[in-house]
This record gives structure tokens, C-alpha cells and sequence, in this order.
């Protein structure tokens, strides 16, 4: 343990010679650590040197402050580093191949950005008068038409904002429509396939259904028996709840026959389509027998994710559950458009409010800026090109990974732990990866493949970026394969180690204590 020219205790960082240093991919730190800021900043240290204002009346009375706040205090040159520091230690798809499965975590065009600045669009607000931003609404109007178009379904509900809220907001349509038919008390079950993400079988339970899961079989796709046998006494089925392509990265071949079940047994048809990207421009899920479809635009249409902006989830929807949708929507009348606040006339069936205006402005202008940039026929080139890129994954990699199915992947190559060493974990072939320089890929989803690896590339990277990422991935799979001890202790070049993720989740330290110097910190 040293102590820094504050006194504060520092992590030593040098790593032990026989700790693996060595990185195919040519990954090497060039990062200091980082305190927290209140560390690292004094109270009275500040970047603004103006002097105190002379005559000052203080009209604040009795609440006035007594004591300082203690804020920490930076010159500007040490603000700006600490951020951009920290911004170092995240990994970001402006980096380098973002290989988490599920999430589509794609280029975001720096045009999309251009636009979504425009001031007509940054600066307005939800409480001008309509009149005021006709541009914006028919902006959002032309999104959903391209929405609608694109999926073969005839409405869409904008305002949900992200793929778990469009969930909500379908399920909340099917419950809605099932209390229209006299049937909201008794159609309570709703299928879900084993392989499905977590939001869907919460959603379910949210909105008061019980979820009834339906076994993959082993091509990884629903087990038409299962499914079938479940269907057998069909007076509570509410719906189904299903992601095509799944999360094993596969088809759903047995989707309109699935479809056409659900319907004669009095249910529902709910698709996931967080997984659109594979299919965009390819298949209308209309077309398929979909009663209600999210669609993240954070994924398929390139608008940032998680703290690179909020999400989007507008969500599709069939006749049947469109007079349902969520308040407010967007009409085009003979004063141009308007939005219908209320549950009277056109939204009398509606089932409510979602959020309180009409769902992320800034992302509805980036994803509209994507389709036009790209136009139907460059749409339809993502879908292939984004599954070509996971076949390709696949295909580089699968002499020395076991692929959990066989065959043609869709957008992301899913691949079981079957190849590591006994000892050797999924854990550890995705720490080792964190050397190479890379963001691991999606790990132990889906839950029906052990030791799941799922990789996702997206049409964003050419064949070179691949090649580069699948050389990293190949030789941790081979020292995965000859049992290579030293990856149990793997990242070893991150700015923080092999951290216990158990105990963290278990026993989380939510307040911050001052570092003791005689104790090292676990890291
Ligand atoms: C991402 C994802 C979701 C949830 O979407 P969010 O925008 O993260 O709420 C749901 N289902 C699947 C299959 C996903 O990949």
C-alpha cells in the first residue's frame, strides 16, 4: 500500500509476472486511477475566481443556507480530466465491436445526432400549443407510418420508451381488449417460451396474468408438443408472448402455425421484436399473425442506448387491439395534425396513459433519420447483412467453440461452454476477453443453453473488425480449451480486477467510508 501526495491510499497496479500480460489483440492500459471526485476536490478550491458582489441583500430569509454545502471544488483543467477519465473506463461502440447478444449495440450514425440537434426539435416543448409544432408532430406521424409499413400492421402506439415499457403497453392493449369481450376475469394465462428474455414473464405478471412456460426443444425453437398440450383446455388463455428470431438466434419456423393456434384457442399474439434487426425490411410480422409487436428503437434503428440516451419502444398493433392504445396519439385533421388527449371518441376504448407526453422525441428523429438515410432497400440490406455478419462469427469460430445449435444462425451466434476445460467457466472466457480490449458478449442468456455465449455483431462492422474481434475470442477459447489456469483471474489489465459480482449483487456497499490505510481495499 502507498498513500498519493493527499494522503489517500493508492491500489498498487502492477501485476505479478505470471499473470497473463500478453493480449492478441495488442490491448495494453494507458489509464491512472481515478478517485471519486469529492477525493480528489476540496471544498474550497473553484474554478470561478469572480469576487464576492459588494451590497448584497439576502432575500432568501429564514431558509438561507447557514453552512456551506461542501461541494467538491476543481480547477477546470482537473474537472475535465476526471470525466474524461472516467469516460475511459467504460467501453463505448465509439470504441470497438460491441458484442452483447440481445442488445444490437450498433453504430450511431453521427447524422442521426446532426438532425436530432436541429433547434426545431431540441428546443421545443410537449406543452406548446399544437399549432406551434405541427413539424414535430408530423415528424413522429411520418415514423409511424414507416413503423407500420415496415412491420404490415395498421397502428402504433408511439409513446412507450423502451422495449420493456412497449411490453407494458401491448399486454396492457391485450388485457384491455380481453375486459372489452366480458373476458378479463377468466383469460388469465399467458405462454411463454423458456428461452424468453426476463421482461416478458415479468410484463405478464405485471399486468395481473400468470405466466405458463412452454419448453424449447432441441432445435431451440418452441416445442409444438408442449405448446400444443397447453392449449388443450384454452378458456384461460389470455396470450402468447413470443420473440422471433428468438434469443437463441434462431427462426421461429412454426411461427404462423403458433399463430393460428393462439387465435383459435380466443388468445392473443404477442411478439417480442427486440430482435427486428434480423428481419427488417424482410418480413412483415403482420404478415405472421402478430397482435402486438415492441420495437426498440434503440436497437433496430440505431439511436443510443442506456446512458448513451434513453430508449424507445414504440409498439404495433393489430385491428383488433388498436382501438386500445395508449392516449396520446396523433390524428391528421383538417387543421393539420392533433393529438387525442382524452378517452372520448377516437380514444374512448383507449386503456390510458403510458408516460406523460407523447414518448422520446430525440430518439423518434434519429430513428427516422436512419430509415431515411438508409431507405427501404438499404433496410432490407441491414437485416442481411447483420445476419450474415453472425453466421460469419459463427463460421470463424465454431472449430474451436461448440455452437449450442446446428445450422444457420439468424443476427447473433449463440455458443454453449461445452469446449472450456473442466474448471474453465463462462465467467472467465468473457473476463479474458475484457483483455483483449472488448466488451464481453451477452452471457448465461438464454438460460436454456448452458453456459450460454451469445454474439451479436450487427451489419455496423466490416469483415475486418470482425476478423479482429474473432481472433481475440479464438485464442481465449483455445487457452479456454487447454484449461489455462491464470484466466480465473482475469481482466488483468481493466482498471479494476476479477470483482465478486455475488457478493456485490448480494451485499451491494451503498455508502461510500473513507479508505482505512492498513486495509487494502478488495478490489
Ligand atoms: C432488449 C430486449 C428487451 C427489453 O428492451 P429494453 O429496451 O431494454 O427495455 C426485451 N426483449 C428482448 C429479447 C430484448 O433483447
Amino acid at each position: 500500500m502507498t498513500m498519493n501526495s493527499t494522503g489517500r491510499p493508492t491500489t498498487p497496479t502492477l501485476v505479478s509476472s505470471n499473470e497473463a500480460t500478453t493480449t492478441v489483440s495488442g490491448s495494453r492500459g494507458l489509464q491512472q486511477r481515478e478517485d471519486l471526485i469529492f477525493e480528489i476536490g476540496t471544498p474550497d478550491t473553484t474554478g470561478v475566481d469572480l469576487p464576492a458582489p459588494k451590497g448584497r441583500v439576502n432575500r432568501l430569509g429564514g431558509v438561507a443556507r447557514k453552512q456551506p454545502t461542501g461541494l467538491p471544488g476543481l480547477s477546470e483543467p482537473e474537472a475535465m480530466r476526471h470525466y474524461v477519465r472516467l469516460s475511459q473506463k467504460n467501453y463505448a461502440i465509439d470504441l470497438g465491436l460491441f458484442p452483447l447478444g440481445s442488445c444490437t449495440m450498433k453504430h450511431n450514425p453521427r447524422l442521426n445526432e446532426k438532425a436530432a440537434r436541429m433547434a426545431g426539435f431540441a428546443d421545443i416543448h410537449p406543452m406548446q400549443p399544437q399549432a406551434t409544432i405541427q413539424g414535430a408532430l408530423e415528424l413522429i406521424d411520418e415514423l409511424a407510418t414507416w413503423l407500420k409499413t415496415l412491420t404490415g400492421l395498421p397502428a402504433v402506439a408511439m409513446s412507450p420508451k423502451a422495449g420493456a415499457h412497449g411490453e407494458l403497453c401491448g399486454m396492457l392493449a391485450i388485457r384491455q381488449a380481453l375486459i372489452a369481450r366480458g373476458e378479463g376475469d377468466t383469460r388469465k394465462r399467458v405462454l411463454v417460451p423458456a428461452s424468453a428474455h426476463g421482461t416478458n414473464p415479468a410484463t405478464a405478471v405485471q399486468c395481473g396474468f400468470k405466466v405458463d412456460e412452454i419448453k424449447a426443444d432441441a432445435r431451440g425453437r418452441v416445442d409444438m408438443e408442449d405448446f400444443r398440450a397447453k392449449l388443450e383446455d384454452p378458456s384461460d388463455i389470455a396470450g402468447i408472448m413470443l420473440t422471433n428470431p428468438n434469443t437463441c438466434g434462431l427462426f421461429e419456423t412454426d411461427i404462423k402455425d403458433i399463430a393460428d393456434a393462439i387465435h383459435e384457442a380466443g388468445g392473443y399474439f404477442y411478439c417480442d421484436g427486440a430482435n427486428f434487426n434480423a428481419i427488417v425490411g424482410r418480413v412483415r410480422p403482420g404478415d405472421l399473425g402478430v397482435d402486438a409487436m415492441h420495437i426498440n428503437l434503440h436497437k433496430t434503428f440505431s439511436t443510443p442506448h442506456g446512458g448513451g440516451g434513453p430508449g424507445s419502444g414504440p409498439t404495433v398493433l393489430s385491428e383488433r387491439l388498436a382501438p386500445f392504445a395508449p392516449l396520446p396519439f396523433i390524428v391528421s385533421g383538417e387543421d393539420g395534425f392533433e393529438l387525442v388527449e382524452d378517452a372520448v371518441g377516437e380514444g374512448a376504448q383507449s386503456f390510458g396513459r403510458m408516460c406523460a407526453f407523447h414518448g422520446q422525441m430525440g430518439m423518434f428523429v434519429r430513428a427516422l433519420t436512419y430509415m431515411l438515410s438508409h431507405g427501404t432497400d438499404g433496410l432490407k440490406q441491414v437485416a442481411e447483412d447483420a445476419v450474415l455478419n453472425a453466421n460469419y462469427v459463427q463460421a470463424r469460430l465454431k472449430g474451436v467453440m461448440t455452437p449450442a445449435f446446428d445450422g444457420y444462425c439468424m443476427h447473433e451466434a449463440l455458443f454453449s461452454d461445452k469446449f472450456a476445460a473442466e474448471g474453465i467457466e463462462t465467467l472467465d472466457i468473457a473476463k479474458a476477453l475484457i483483455d483483449e480490449g472488448y466488451h464481453p458478449m451477452t452471457v448465461y442468456f438464454p438460460l436454456v443453453v448452458h453456459g450460454a455465449m451469445l454474439i451479436e455483431p450487427t451489419e455496423t462492422e466490416s469483415k475486418a473488425e470482425l476478423d479482429r474481434f474473432c481472433d481475440a475470442l479464438e485464442a481465449v477459447a483455445k487457452r479456454a480449451a487447454a484449461g489455462d489456469q491464470t484466466m480465473k483471474g482475469a481482466p488483468y489489465l481493466a482498471p479494476m480486477k476479477r470483482l465478486d459480482e455475488t457478493q456485490a449483487a448480494r451485499k451491494p456497499v451503498l455508502k461510500w467510508t473513507a479508505p482505512q490505510p492498513e486495509t487494502v481495499a478488495a478490489e
